[in-house]
């Protein structure tokens, strides 16, 4: 029977290209991607503020990268992209430890939809598109690809980013080595599986070449039982065979790692003890000989959020491995890896947000209360508003970071260094800041779909759950708070190179110009009196970010988001909660760019 038509809900929201709905993406990527980085000579733009000179979407016809992430943009804007993403999560991966008759087989099984996105993304080039493509802005361009992939399917983000993390380091790794598998982790082809006997197969059948695979996915395995943060703890022993060939010098590991997301990746990057101290070793999951590496998944994580990712639990025993760069220098050699996948955590927030501001505005626009279009009614526009604020700093935050990680094999020397150095810093200080605030927003934001918000029948639910994530993984924020004094005790060029990319907005707000200077005074403080830094890494870190935030948004940003920014975030006016703006603001500007 009948009881009551369905009303006031909103229509799912589908169909949208995510990349033109984004102005801030589209912007960062037309100013600091290829096209953008052809017209200022290679160099970062900056300069002094020119809102109003943020390109529109007509600037991009013609150009190539626009138009792919317009497509990337409408492919995960889809209905079809969308169910995937919620079946890869409500679907998550299973742990077969063993074949039907009692072989060992380590893998884990995904459910199709997991493989779609994960097809997606390496089609895209969202993992090595800027290895393999290599220029000015190829990282911005990347990024655009990777954001808007995991703002709609976080978890697959996971292995897509410790493959473009992997590059610097496998480059360390012996010519023969780096010869074989450079080429499969910068290919777009996406293979599932290992090849060999596994799930699929009987195991009796002979070991087949690794050969076969034209493709490749790079984890990571650094963290055990007693220690993540702290890795120089590592217990995994790594004994050398004596062999030395073009994959370089062969050891043997024995331990465990205690988180491995991605374990059906082909190789990972593993820190182990070697007689000469902690080192990082090349760990394929299949041997040149066609046969299984020993790598035993002795079970799946069961997580938070993040379910459509298996994170394992590993047991290396007699494990075969190769040294790469020196040994006893591990922590130097995997770092390389480290930066890039914490670029990639601020850039996985960013995304995160935009969905959760996406949603929420979409929602808002849809419902009414009391009469009247949620949209409508101040006490909303302020708390949506509040949200795009924190969502367009994250991320033109973001893609600026992104653009400091091309000079590697690009730009000139002289261009190099100081974006080096500012990146240095950057890095830390992003991830530490917009990782921290990504919980708070999404839980804001689902708040905006009241009730529903709360469901797993909406997004909101899941990314809650996820952004948690990103401020624990690859340094929790106290690690990354103290890494940001790190640079101060040893690098204090990078807070130049910082400072100096934070000038290019002086003049612009007088707010800002103080609360630069108030950064800048606390900087002194901590580094004449290093025993008080420790409890002041934090405020030091927040400080930084927020002076870098404003300073990218008064430059790049129309006029009501960087007023609202400053007031709210540099002046403290209005209070500490989402929606707490001050009074005067353009909320209406602000909401119509969300
Ligand atoms: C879903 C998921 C997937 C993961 N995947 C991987 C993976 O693929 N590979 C991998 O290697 N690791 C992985 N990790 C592990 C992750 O990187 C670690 O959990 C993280 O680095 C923290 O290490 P820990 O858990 O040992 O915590 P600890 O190092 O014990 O830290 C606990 C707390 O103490 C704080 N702390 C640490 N040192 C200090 C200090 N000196 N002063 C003040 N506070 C401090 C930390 O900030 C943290 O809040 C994953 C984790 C998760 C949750």
């Amino acid at each position: 029977m009948i009881t009551h038509e369905v009303q006031n809900q909103a229509p799912p929201r589908e169909g949208v290209d995510e990349f033109a709905a984004n102005a801030p993406l589209v912007e960062g990527v037309a100013r600091w991607g290829r096209d953008g980085a052809r017209t200022s000579g290679g160099r970062p733009a900056g300069g002094p503020p020119a809102p109003d000179s943020a390109p529109s979407d007509a600037d991009f016809d013609g150009i190539d990268a626009a138009s792919v992430l317009h497509d990337l943009g409408r492919h995960v804007g889809s209905a079809a992209f969308q169910r995937d993403a919620e079946r890869a999560n409500t679907h998550p991966p299973v742990l077969h430890t063993h074949d039907r008759w009692g072989n060992r087989i380590d893998e884990v099984e995904y459910d199709d939809a997991y493989h779609r996105i994960m097809a997606a993304a390496v089609g895209a080039g969202a993992h090595t598109s800027a290895w393999a493509e290599p220029g000015p802005g190829a990282n911005v361009e990347r990024a655009a690809a990777f954001f808007l992939l995991a703002q709609v399917e976080p978890g697959h983000a996971c292995p897509v980013s410790m493959t473009h993390a992997a590059v610097p380091t496998l480059e360390l790794a012996a010519s023969g080595l780096a010869r074989e598998w450079m080429p499969r982790l910068l290919s777009r082809e996406y293979e599932p599986g290992l090849g060999g006997a596994g799930l699929d197969t009987a195991a009796s059948r002979p070991p087949q070449p690794p050969g076969g695979k034209r493709s490749a996915l790079v984890g990571m395995a650094m963290t055990e039982k007693q220690g993540g943060s702290d890795v120089r703890a590592n217990t995994t022993r790594a004994e050398p065979t004596g062999s030395d060939g073009s994959w370089g010098r062969e050891f043997r590991l024995t331990g465990h790692k205690w988180f491995c997301s991605a374990p059906m990746s082909d190789a990972f990057l593993v820190l182990a003890q070697a007689p000469g101290g902690l080192s990082c070793f090349f760990v394929p999951r299949v041997l040149p000989d066609g046969s299984r590496n020993v790598f035993r998944i002795q079970r799946l994580k069961d997580k938070l959020g993040n379910r459509s990712n298996a994170s394992s639990e590993i047991e290396l025993d007699g494990t075969v491995a190769w040294l790469v760069g020196e040994e006893g220098r591990g922590v130097a050699t995997i770092v390389q890896m480290v930066t890039r996948t914490r670029l990639d955590c601020v850039l996985g927030t960013a995304a995160g947000m935009r969905q959760a501001v996406a949603e929420a505005a979409w929602h808002v626009r849809h419902r009414r209360a009391f009469g009247e279009l949620l949209v409508d009614q101040p006490a909303m526009q302020a708390v949506v508003a509040d949200l795009a604020l924190e969502s367009e700093a994250a991320t033109v935050t973001a893609m600026r970071l992104a653009r400091a990680y091309d000079d590697d094999a690009t730009v000139s020397a002289t261009d190099s260094g100081p974006e080096q150095a500012f990146r240095r810093l950057a890095t830390a200080v992003s991830k530490y800041w917009i990782c921290k605030r990504g919980p708070g927003h999404a839980s804001e934001a689902l708040e905006c779909l009241g009730g529903n918000g709360y469901t797993e029948a909406f997004p909101l639910a899941r990314r809650y759950r996820e952004q948690p994530l990103l401020a624990i993984w690859e340094g929790s924020g106290n690690v990354i708070a103290l890494d940001v004094l790190r640079v101060l005790a040893r690098e204090p060029e990078a807070f130049d190179a910082f400072f100096g990319v934070v000038a290019e907005a002086t003049g612009a707000h007088a707010a800002l110009d103080l609360e630069v200077a108030e950064a800048q005074a606390v900087v002194l403080e901590v580094s004449r009196d290093p025993a008080s830094g420790a409890v002041r890494a934090r405020e030091l870190a927040e400080r930084l970010a927020l002076v870098l935030q404003a300073s990218l948004l008064v430059q790049h940003s129309p006029a009501a988001v960087a007023d609202a920014f400053v007031r709210s975030r540099i002046e403290g006016d209005g209070g500490t909660m989402y929606g707490a703006l001050p009074p005067g603001l353009d909320v209406a500007a602000i909401l119509a760019r969300a």
